[in-house]
Formats: structure tokens, C-alpha cells, sequence
């Protein structure tokens, strides 16, 4: 053989061993792109499936009232709903610590102590004067705690309601305590007084049916306040003179003012015509007068209708200054003993009696009625005073439109 036929051969196979390795090669890369291809595949699902979770629990947050926190183990938000970054008054945002973002030590240390296995922890907190029960759920992976989750109710309301309630029943245990006391010694002292005079016992028996008159007033006014609160009693509005309603009211209270020695003096024009449920009204203005009677020792009560406005103390939320011109003011004046400054902002609460001492009876009821009248009519219902120079109670009634 000479040397160029070798030469041929060993190029042939040379190039035999490339093309097969080529082949090789080729099919190995086939099946490598196809692999490569699989996982993109296969991370494309897995960020569409986490983007999708992500959506899931944005729209669930979003939904909630409640402000809603995903921290890591080292307390950082790893994601915040709306109502969360309202409550961290906008500082709250995925990266910033729990801490800082809500400012509050003990909600850091619930979650710290949570996520290092304290079970017996306290729940409620207080963040920016506002009471707050904590949820909250551990995050674990492999039994490593990799942060957690939060969820703050707003109980400051139920709290108000739970100590209204209580006070609620404590006023009216001592509402009823007094005449109740009173009662029982009247019953005793005729019990051991067989042999008084009789109209010494008919004594005793008018006071005792002065004790039912004030628990049935109580019992009555209870009943109708909370039939007025919750809606209950309609207001049937019907246009009606209010010159002529405040007769009315100063015609049955006339008797009692003259026993006190107090003029009673109706100054509203006769031509004004309001839009408002009589009775109800006439409700509020016998209320005023007969509180006007009590606490005046002598002189006048005046009624008439004034040019002002209600102070913003006295507005309901939503009730503009604008909204009252289709209101008319009415003020019932007296020149009685007065209210202190300290008292005014108190007297439409429930119970409250500024002179529980100075025994003019009463329930404490009927400024709270008056004023839920009032509201109920779209109104407002204020007083203004100095202690001994008498008191004025204004309120404001829809006028009917001419
Ligand atoms: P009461 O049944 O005790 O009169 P109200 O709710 O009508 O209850 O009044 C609450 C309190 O407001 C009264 O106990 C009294 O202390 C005070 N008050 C109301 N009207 C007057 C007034 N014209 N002058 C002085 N104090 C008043």
C-alpha cells in the first residue's frame, strides 16, 4: 500500500468518527433543549400559579376591614391590605419592619413571642387610642418559623358598648333603688302606725303613690326611648303651626307654672309653619317646659323662634351648617337656677341629672327623648347657660316650604 492510499483510508475514518460523534452530539443537544425547555415551562407555571396566589390574596385582603399583616421571622411586612397601611397611617409597605410601620412595642413583641412558641399571650392592644384584638398564625416550614400572619380587629366600639351597658344598668338599678327605698319605709312606718291619725296614713299613702307615679315615669320613658332610638316610633310629619302647638304644650303645663308663681309667654309668630310629627314635637317642647318649671323658683319662661345657627358640637356627622336652612330655631328661655359650664356638654345622656341632690324627682330621660325627637326630624338640639341666670334650650324644627 502506498502512503496515499493510507492517507485516504485514515481520512475516511476520521471522518466516519466525526459524523458519528456529530450525530451524538446533535441528539444530546435535542434532548438537552428539550429539558431546558421543560423547566422554563415548568418556572412560567410556577410564577403564573404564585402571581395568581398573590391576586387571590390581594382580593382577599382588600375585602377586609380589618388591617392585615404577612411578616418574615425578623418581623418584616412582607405584605400589607389597605386597611393596614390606613391604621400605619400610610407608613406600612412590604420591606419596612412591623415596628416601624405601626409603632406599637407590644404588637412587636406578640408576634416575636408568638414566633418563638408563647402560646399564653395578651391580645388586646391599644394603637392610636383605638382598642385592638390581635389574630395571629405562625408561619413554619420544615419546623422552621418563617413569620407569621396578623389580623387586627377593631373592638374599641364594642368595648364603648359594653361599658354603656354596664352604665346603662347601673343608672337604672339606682333609678330604681331610690323609689324603692322610699317605699319600703313608707310601708314600714304605716305598719308600725296602727294607731295614727288617718290622715297622717292618708299622708303616707299619697307618698307612696308618688314613689309608683316616679317608677311608672321611668318604666314608661325607658320603654319609649327605646322604641325611638331603634327607629321604631315613625315620624309622621304633617305641617303644623308651631304658634299653635306651643299653646298647646303651655296650656296643660299652666297650672303647674302658676303653683310655682312662673308666667309662661309664647313669642312665636303666628304665620310660621313647620313640617314635623305634633305629637313628637309637642313631646320635646313639654319636655323643656316642664324642666324650665322645675328648676326656675320664680320668674318667666319665654318660647320664640331665633336666627341661629346650631353649634358644631351639637351637629350629627353628615348634618352641614347649609342643610339647617330649611330649619327653623326655636328657643324655650328660662330664668331658673341654670346649668354649669362643666354640665352642659352631659345633660342629653341618658340619666344624667345634674341635681340629684336638690330632689326636683325625674328620670334623667327627657332631654335624652327630646333630643332623639330631634334627630329624628333631621335636627339639632343644643343649650346654652351660666349657673343662676337661667338657662335656653334651642332646637331646630324643618320649616314648611311656602
Ligand atoms: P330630668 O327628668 O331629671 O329633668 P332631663 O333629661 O330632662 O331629666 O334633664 C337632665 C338634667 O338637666 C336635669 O336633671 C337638670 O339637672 C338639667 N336641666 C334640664 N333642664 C334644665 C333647666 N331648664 N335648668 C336647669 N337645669 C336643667
Amino acid at each position: 500500500m502506498d502512503i496515499a492510499w493510507l492517507t485516504a483510508v485514515a481520512l475516511v475514518i476520521a471522518c466516519v468518527i466525526l459524523l458519528v460523534r456529530y450525530r451524538l452530539t446533535a441528539a444530546e443537544n435535542r434532548s438537552l433543549y428539550a429539558d431546558i425547555r421543560e423547566l422554563r415551562d415548568a418556572k412560567q407555571g410556577l410564577e403564573d400559579q404564585l402571581a395568581e396566589k398573590q391576586r387571590l390574596r390581594s382580593a382577599l385582603t382588600e375585602t377586609m376591614i380589618d388591617p392585615v399583616f404577612f411578616v418574615d421571622a425578623a418581623r418584616i411586612i412582607t405584605f400589607c391590605n389597605s386597611a393596614a397601611k390606613l391604621l400605619s397611617k400610610g407608613i406600612a409597605e412590604s420591606g419596612r419592619s412591623l415596628m416601624e410601620s405601626v409603632r406599637s412595642y407590644e404588637l412587636d413583641s406578640i408576634v416575636d413571642e408568638a414566633m418563638r412558641g408563647q402560646h399564653d399571650l395578651p391580645r388586646e392592644i391599644t394603637v392610636n387610642q383605638r382598642l385592638y384584638y390581635v389574630r395571629l398564625s405562625v408561619l413554619a416550614q420544615a419546623g422552621v418559623q418563617t413569620g407569621a400572619v396578623l389580623i387586627l380587629r377593631d373592638i374599641s366600639e364594642l368595648q364603648r358598648l359594653g361599658r354603656a351597658r354596664r352604665d346603662f344598668v347601673a343608672n337604672i338599678s339606682h333609678e330604681l333603688r331610690t323609689p324603692l327605698t322610699a317605699i319600703r319605709l313608707l310601708v314600714d312606718t304605716l305598719r308600725f302606725s296602727v294607731d295614727a291619725a288617718p290622715d297622717q296614713r292618708a299622708h303616707y299613702l299619697d307618698q307612696i303613690s308618688t314613689q309608683v307615679d316616679t317608677l311608672t315615669q321611668l318604666a314608661q320613658e325607658m320603654y319609649d326611648l327605646s322604641l325611638i332610638e331603634s327607629g321604631q316610633v315613625p315620624m309622621r310629619m304633617v305641617s303644623s303651626s308651631l304658634s299653635e302647638l306651643a299653646n298647646r304644650v303651655m296650656e296643660r303645663l299652666k297650672p303647674q307654672a302658676e303653683r310655682a308663681g312662673i308666667t309662661l309667654e309664647n313669642h312665636i309668630p303666628v304665620d310660621v309653619n313647620v313640617l314635623v310629627d305634633p305629637d313628637q314635637i309637642s313631646r320635646v317642647l313639654s319636655n323643656l317646659l316642664h324642666n324650665a318649671i322645675k328648676f326656675t323658683p320664680d320668674g318667666r319662661i319665654r318660647i320664640f323662634t331665633v336666627d341661629r345657627q346650631p353649634p358644631s358640637s351639637s351637629r350629627l356627622p353628615g348634618h352641614d351648617i347649609a342643610a339647617q336652612e330649611d330649619y327653623i330655631t326655636v328657643a324655650v328661655q328660662d330664668t331658673g337656677v341654670g346649668i354649669a359650664r362643666s354640665d352642659l356638654p352631659r345633660i342629653f345622656e341618658r340619666f344624667y341629672k345634674v341635681s340629684r341632690a336638690r330632689g326636683h324627682g325625674g328620670t334623667g330621660l327627657g332631654l335624652a327623648i327630646a333630643k332623639h325627637i330631634v334627630e329624628a326630624h333631621g335636627g339639632h338640639i343644643w343649650a346654652e347657660s351660666q349657673e343662676g341666670q337661667g338657662a335656653t334650650f334651642y332646637l331646630t324644627v324643618p320649616r314648611e316650604e311656602q
